[in-house]
């Protein structure tokens, strides 16, 4: 038999649809991946093999009885320990949440059980989120399983905060897996691991359950290894919740059945902004290959101007702050997970050790510049102005979008680097996001999709950006550079 682990999410649904093979036999070839892999890559917390088996068993049951399959009946997968699981650990890969089992599941995560997918564990990230390499987790770095052509074996960076979900998708643990992005956090991942991953309209995917960050920025969306996949998959984690104020209430479309790359008709802005000074000759490359397969799918391509560009790197780092140092609050050591109180000592003294215990130095530094710019006095000086500046950024997309359907840009400014590269510099490592953030303060769907290897054999990924709730619009053009890009490439097995 092929190995399953080859196959993608539709391959699988439509496998087990047709009686190929059994979800169950799945699930085994998928958990024997992830239990060869974990010493080497890291990616997950936990496993929960039984969980997928579970499940599994669920859905060949109700194909021998003649009943419905949904829509990823079959098809084991990832999920980022950012998502609640109940009576799964769910961690956000910070000591403080350590031990935590919920006692709820998160809207997405439900949704995508409810849909027939199982459970392979839990991923690795940045801790809450915080992080583009995957270097800030408590549970240890995922390592990626891409390594450069040079001969060497320098341990790179899946990215972050998504690293444990793209390290397993390009490493055949999963086929797919939830990722979440606040500030590019599922498109740069994808980008450094040669897979695909789109952040929805904010507001498509419920953010009940899901460990927040920035509340206003944050959202969930699926990785996986191409665009039809991410189309089937996040149709099944969408749609309207209630018990999230700032969900869509708009029905969730048939994306994966209306995928056309056929682009005639359609305009693509190539924003001037982004080519900034010095821009990495291999990605200057890709982004020409980009613009010349949109334009081979009968695209016009223009030129458009996203003025406020500069300045949505240093407004994201304020607003995200600040918003994560008041969600970061509920964490006191009372009611999830680590407490930590020294003898003889009092609550304000069990706050302080509990939180100087459980977080880790990116988190107290993001707590620290948030709660600075939140004060009384600084207020104004900061926040407000970033405010300002985020609602500058989105007029910029519309007035984009007046011009064009589309906006192709690169998803980083370089390939994947070495862990312990950038750690040492949080602004070095900040600027990381600097093509992803934008998309996310104007509330946009993005996406990476694999664009081709870099000089050293590192993969690089195209972003598409499009209009508030065209999904659809931004899944065509990633299904035209696809077929264009012709990407097969994939990490060669070292672990
Ligand atoms: N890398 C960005 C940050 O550290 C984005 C993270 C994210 O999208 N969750 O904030």
């Amino acid at each position: 038999m092929t190995d399953l682990t080859n196959l993608g999410v539709a391959a699988i649904r439509d496998g087990v649809a047709a009686g190929s093979f059994t979800a169950v036999e799945v699930a085994e070839a998928f958990n024997a991946n992830v239990a060869a892999a974990q010493e080497a890559l890291n990616a997950f917390i936990v496993t929960t093999p039984e969980a997928a088996i579970t499940a599994a068993k669920a859905v060949d049951a109700d194909r021998a009885a003649g009943k419905p399959l949904g829509k990823m009946a079959g098809v084991p997968i990832g999920m980022k320990d950012l998502f609640a699981t109940q009576g799964v650990q769910t961690t956000a890969a910070s000591h403080i949440l350590e031990g935590f089992k919920p006692q709820y599941e998160s809207t997405v995560s439900a949704k995508l059980w409810q849909a027939g997918a199982g459970m392979l564990g839990k991923l690795n990230l940045d801790q809450f989120a915080m992080g583009s390499s995957n270097e800030t987790s408590y549970f240890g770095n995922v390592i990626s399983p891409w390594r450069r052509n040079d001969g060497g074996n320098v341990a790179l960076a899946p990215g972050g905060s998504s690293g444990g979900s793209s390290a397993a998708v390009a490493a055949r643990l999963c086929p797919a897996a939830t990722g979440t992005d606040t500030g590019g956090s599922i498109r740069q991942p994808a980008a450094f691991t040669g897979i695909t991953g789109i952040k929805p309209t904010y507001g498509r995917c419920s953010r009940w359950g899901i460990v927040a960050f920035a509340s206003s920025l944050d959202q969930a969306g699926p990785m996986a290894r191409d665009v039809t996949d991410c189309a089937i998959m996040l149709e099944a984690m969408a749609g309207f919740d209630p018990k999230d104020s700032t969900s869509l209430d708009l029905p969730v479309p048939e994306w994966s059945a209306n995928l056309s790359g056929d682009l005639r008709g359609k305009k693509v802005g190539i924003p001037r902004e982004y080519r900034v000074d010095g821009l990495d000759a291999d990605v200057a490359k890709s982004w020409d290959d980009g613009i010349a397969w949109l334009k081979d799918a009968g695209a016009e391509v223009i030129d458009i101007s996203l003025p406020h560009t500069k300045y949505a790197l240093p407004a994201y780092y304020i607003i995200a702050p600040a918003e994560a140092s008041s969600n970061l609050a509920r964490y006191d050591g009372v009611r999830y997970g680590l407490r930590d109180l020294p003898d003889g000592s009092g609550l304000q003294d069990m706050y302080a050790a509990t939180r100087a215990a459980g977080f880790g130095a990116e988190v107290k530094r993001r707590i620290m510049i948030g709660t600075y710019v939140l004060s009384a006095g600084f207020y104004d000086a900061y926040y407000t102005q970033a405010q300002k500046v985020r609602t500058l950024i989105a007029r910029d997309f519309v007035r984009a979008f007046e011009l064009c359907d589309v906006i192709l840009a690169p998803t980083t400014p370089t390939a994947s680097f070495g862990l312990g590269e950038m750690v040492s510099d949080p602004l070095a490592m900040y600027l990381n996001d600097v093509f992803a953030v934008p998309a996310s303060l104007a509330g946009l769907p993005a996406m990476s999709v694999p664009a081709g290897l870099n000089a050293q054999g590192l993969p690089l990924g195209l972003q598409i950006v499009g209009k508030p709730f065209d999904e659809q619009g931004v899944l065509n053009a990633g299904l035209a550079i696809e077929a264009r890009a012709a990407f097969t490439a994939r990490a060669e097995r070292w672990w």
